[in-house]
């Protein structure tokens, strides 16, 4: 399997069927959370089918109609299209329907990215962002990762109180002191040799997060934020670079709970990501969570990208990524 945690591509049953105001040839089909935009009649409620999510890269012969008759784009060495979330005649349309292949078994969720040839698309890293690999990320700790909110059955995380901060749009960085004491500096998916013009290690020495780190003896310990500023993401924000912590692992004991980790990022001296809400009981559905996902970002004069929430035990997250943001930027 490819570097995807996230199933790009599954087999879901169709949820609900709506009509869209004038017109007649198209309707809005819903899969957990998400509704897609597709012909008339073309699906029933219960229907299996392959739910693409957005940002799934399709090859070509999957669904040669995204190209929309021109030369299909290439990503990977694979000729294809990039989902987009879009909107038709007022109606958001998210990802791709495509009917059950023959053989495929009917069973929800079921992973089809790899055996559809799917991968996940990913905005191409600028020279100056890349670095040079040192090696993998360490085994030792997870990868940044959230769910979404459209993917999760609410109802199981309903009922616990959690923290909610502002999903910012860079990229992932981790730094960690392991036990040995060595001192790491990762992009998402890689460990980074140490080099000044790296933007990632450029962001450690800017904050000192290794003498930080060795003064407050955190051997085992890793800290998550994303790294913003120009040339990354589009830097919305129009940030220097920046480096705004969302997570600490602890090697051997797992995530710090949100509390402890504010209270040790305030004391090193680092930044946060924005902390929109504290202690509070989640009991909105999931259309009511995108709503509210909507709005200004808390770091500078432009749209969030969204919310991110995570339970103060430290034992449950999802992301929640504003409709509004998408149809803008992405
Ligand atoms: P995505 O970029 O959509 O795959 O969403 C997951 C990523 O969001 C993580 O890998 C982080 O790099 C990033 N992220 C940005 N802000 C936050 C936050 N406040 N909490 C957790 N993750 C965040
Ligand atoms: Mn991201």
């Amino acid at each position: 399997m490819s570097d995807i945690e996230r199933k790009m591509a599954s087999v879901q049953k169709i949820a609900e069927i709506k009509p869209i105001e004038g017109a007649d040839r198209i309707v809005a089909y819903r899969i957990n959370g998400w509704w897609v935009v597709d012909s008339k009649d073309k699906y029933e409620v219960g229907d299996y089918v392959v739910f693409c999510e957005v940002d799934s890269w399709i090859p070509h012969e999957l669904a040669p109609f995204l190209s929309k008759g021109k030369e299909p784009r290439e990503f990977e060495g694979v000729k294809g299209e990039r989902l987009r979330t879009a909107r038709l005649r007022g109606q958001l349309s998210q990802g791709l329907i495509l009917p059950i292949p023959d053989g495929f078994i009917k069973v929800e969720d079921t992973d089809c990215t790899d055996a559809l040839g799917i991968r996940k698309w990913e905005r191409p890293i600028p020279a100056q962002l890349r670095g040079l690999i040192k090696g993998n990320f360490p085994s030792e700790i997870p990868k940044t990762d959230q769910e979404r909110v459209q993917n999760i059955k609410i109802e199981e995380y309903a009922g616990q109180s959690y923290e909610v901060t502002e999903k910012l749009h860079g990229s992932s960085m981790t730094c960690f002191l392991d036990k040995n004491g060595e001192f790491h500096v990762c992009s998402r998916n890689l460990d980074l040799k140490f080099d000044e013009n790296n933007a990632y290690w450029k962001a450690a020495i800017k904050f000192n997060v290794e003498g930080k780190m060795r003064a407050a003896g955190l051997a085992g310990v890793a800290i998550q934020g994303e790294l913003c500023g120009a040339g990354i993401n589009g830097n919305n924000y129009n940030l220097g670079l920046d480096w705004f912590v969302f997570d600490v692992y602890v090697v051997g004991e797992g995530y710090m709970a949100p509390k402890q980790r504010r209270t040790l990022i305030n004391s090193l001296g680092l930044k946060h990501a924005p902390v929109v809400s504290v202690d509070s009981q989640l009991t909105q559905d999931i259309p009511t969570l995108l709503e509210i996902a909507n709005g200004k970002s808390y770091i500078a004069e432009c749209l969030r990208e969204g919310f991110v929430y995570k339970s103060e035990d430290g034992s449950k997250s999802f992301k929640v990524i504003s409709n509004e943001w998408l149809c803008r930027y992405e």
